[in-house]
């Protein structure tokens, strides 16, 4: 991987986590012994919400930066989790802490859109037998390679 590149990215996710971290400490001041009318606590409500929301949201993307930091630190940025490969550096530059190369990605939003419509599939036949089975009870349901839906209850 080319030097210059790495050190820019570094450089890049420095600065990120610096702001998000400044971000989230200026964003929690808002938080402490709210005091008002109704009107005042329902949208200090809403801010709390929206806050918790950003923090959960920014927690996320610090992680990611950290580990890719890490990875960084390693020498192992920019390599696919998954098949080893070297990631493409566009792909990098666009997605700077892309885990996967563009390959292993599609595969795996393949298998997640497969999973998906399975468990559209699965809803839509307890719908249709919602007297036979009670979608609360069941636990796990799958299609079986014959394409039969198991149940589990
Ligand atoms: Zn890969």
């Amino acid at each position: 991987m080319d030097r210059h590149f790495l050190e820019e990215q570094k450089q890049f996710f420095i600065e990120t986590l610096l702001e998000l971290q400044r971000d989230l400490d200026l964003k929690w001041t808002g938080e402490q012994g709210f005091q008002g009318d109704e009107i005042d606590a329902f949208e200090a409500e809403k801010e709390r919400v929206k806050i918790l929301r950003f923090k959960k949201r920014s927690s996320a993307f610090l992680r990611k930066i950290k580990r890719a930091l890490k990875k960084i630190e390693s020498h192992c940025y920019g390599e696919c989790e998954e098949c080893g490969a070297e990631i493409a550096m566009e792909r990098l530059r666009a997605r700077p802490t892309a885990e996967l190369c563009i390959d292993c990605k599609e595969e795996q939003e393949k298998i997640e859109n497969q999973t998906y419509k399975q468990s559209a599939k699965v809803y839509e036949l307890f719908s249709a037998n919602s007297d036979k089975v009670n979608p609360d009870q069941v636990t796990k349901a799958f299609i079986s390679n014959s394409g039969k839906i198991e149940i589990v209850q």
